[in-house]
């Protein structure tokens, strides 16, 4: 049997949108941001370093 209907894990693979570092699984210390309705992604090094950057960005587009 190698019925999956009902996992809906993604296996695709994923690219921080500021240093290109890519992983198959995002880990839980990558931060993902909805930004114009596409789903970007930033490594738990880049996302410390611009997390500020990012919620003052969301923060502006919000309203
Ligand atoms: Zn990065």
């Amino acid at each position: 049997m190698t019925t999956t209907t009902g996992d809906s894990r993604v296996s695709e693979a994923v690219a921080c949108a500021l240093c290109g570092t890519t992983t198959d699984d995002v880990p839980l210390t990558w931060v993902s941001s909805v930004e114009r309705g596409r789903t970007v992604y930033y490594c738990d090094r880049c996302a410390r370093d611009n997390l500020r950057s990012i919620e003052a960005r969301l923060d502006s587009s919000w309203w």
